[in-house]
């Protein structure tokens, strides 16, 4: 039987950057990924935005990971040459949006330090944006957009690097304690492997990973997030991201628009929580229901330039859509060489590298 230091389930950014982190001469770091790519799964289906900070509780992993996350992909990005903009963002203000929430969400971000927001007026959007329609606007400089596949490809690379095994097509089936609790012993369809220490960034699926280690009981309920895109020549009415102010109902961002690195414009993503992990089809928003929320940032759009976009599907910890819930990562409480990386939902993308430090230490406790 096959014997290792570490095996990262789940071959994501949040898999593949835990494996660059945690490799180190000597240590054998080995990624089981079901499918036969990396990255398939939601580090692909997302808006691509590398977020500042904003929105999430001050002292939260999600407010303290997105700020240093942030600023290590944009160094990331730079040196392994992935494309990505750091081109702002601005959460704007119709007529009718009272003042207080604009003042609200600067505090929020200043208390999660992100110290480069900036009130402005309808002159400074006129300036950046000429299509969008806003009183006042919260401007974010350091949010920017990536490429998501150019990001889970480099950090494949640079994990292979390091020296780290990524085998795709390998799911993880089953699993057993050995040796009264010294080694775990991981199933796949091709062969049982031991190892000394786990880290289960298996997204959507990290509640069914948990089980068959032996690990805490919780539950990832998939929420669907369905995009539209802008035609023709729509497509050049913005150049960075576009917010609403954050609906009061609850957590999510609100339906935005999102230029990709390669010119195309997201419009969503809505927010659906469903039974089902795997479905990212049945009962699609009909396009028509993009085309008001996206008329309220960009006024002069028409019905003909949206069409239907992809979808993504978050792993919450909470079924409840106006509820927080942050990130869990720790060494598991009940199987004490189990390092869980769960209900990594948005910002995940943006906090991947800063994951994956925390990630490590706990590794390096269990492997000590
Ligand atoms: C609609 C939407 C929009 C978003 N927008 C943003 C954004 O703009 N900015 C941002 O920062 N974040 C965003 N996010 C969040 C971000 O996409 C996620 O936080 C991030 O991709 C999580 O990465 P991951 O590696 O944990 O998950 P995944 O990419 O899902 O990777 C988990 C992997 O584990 C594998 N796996 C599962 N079970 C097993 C098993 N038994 N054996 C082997 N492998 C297994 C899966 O196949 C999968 O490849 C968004 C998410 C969604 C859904």
């Amino acid at each position: 039987m096959e014997e290792v230091d570490l095996i990262i389930v789940g071959g994501g950014v949040v898999g593949l950057a835990c494996a660059r982190e945690t490799a180190r001469p000597g240590r054998t770091v080995c990624v089981l990924e079901r499918h036969p790519r990396l990255g398939t799964e939601t580090s692909t289906h997302n808006s691509g935005v590398i977020h500042a900070g904003i929105y999430y509780p001050r002292g939260s992993l999600k407010a303290q990971l997105c700020v240093e996350g942030r600023e290590a992909l944009y160094r990331f990005c730079e040196t392994h040459g992935v494309p990505h903009r750091r081109c702002g963002k601005l959460i704007v203000a119709r007529p009718e949006d009272d003042d207080a929430r604009l003042l609200d969400l600067l505090a929020r971000g200043r208390a999660n330090a992100v110290d480069d927001l900036e009130i402005v007026d309808q002159a400074f959007v006129a300036r950046l944006e000429p299509a969008v329609a806003a009183r006042a606007a919260l401007w974010s400089p350091s949010t920017g957009i990536v490429e998501t596949e150019a990001l889970v490809r480099a950090l494949h690379r640079d994990a292979s690097d390091r020296e780290a095994i990524t085998l795709p097509a390998m799911p993880l089936i089953g699993g057993a304690v050995d040796d009264g609790g010294a080694w775990l012993e991981l199933r796949t369809p091709a062969e049982t492997i031991r190892t000394r220490a786990v880290v289960n960034a298996a997204g959507l699926y990290a509640d069914e990973v948990s089980a068959m280690l032996g690990g805490a009981s919780f539950t990832i309920y998939p929420c669907r997030g369905e995009y539209a895109e802008l035609v023709g020549v729509s497509r050049g009415l913005v150049t960075r991201p576009v917010y609403p102010l954050p609906p009061l109902s609850g957590e999510h961002l609100g339906v935005h628009v999102t230029p990709t690195t390669w010119g195309s414009v997201m419009v969503g993503p809505t927010t659906r929580y469903q039974a089902d992990k795997r479905d990212h089809e049945a009962d699609r928003l009909p396009v028509e229901a993009f085309v008001e929320p996206t008329r309220r940032l960009l006024p002069t759009i028409r019905a003909q330039d949206v069409r239907a976009g992809g979808t993504g599907i978050r792993a919450k910890l909470s079924p409840d859509p106006a509820a927080f819930s942050d990130f869990l990562i720790e060494r598991d409480t009940r199987q004490p060489r189990l390092v869980q990386a769960a209900g990594i939902d948005s910002p995940g993308l943006t906090a991947c590298l800063a994951i994956a430090r925390r990630v490590s230490t706990l590794v390096d406790e269990v492997l000590r």
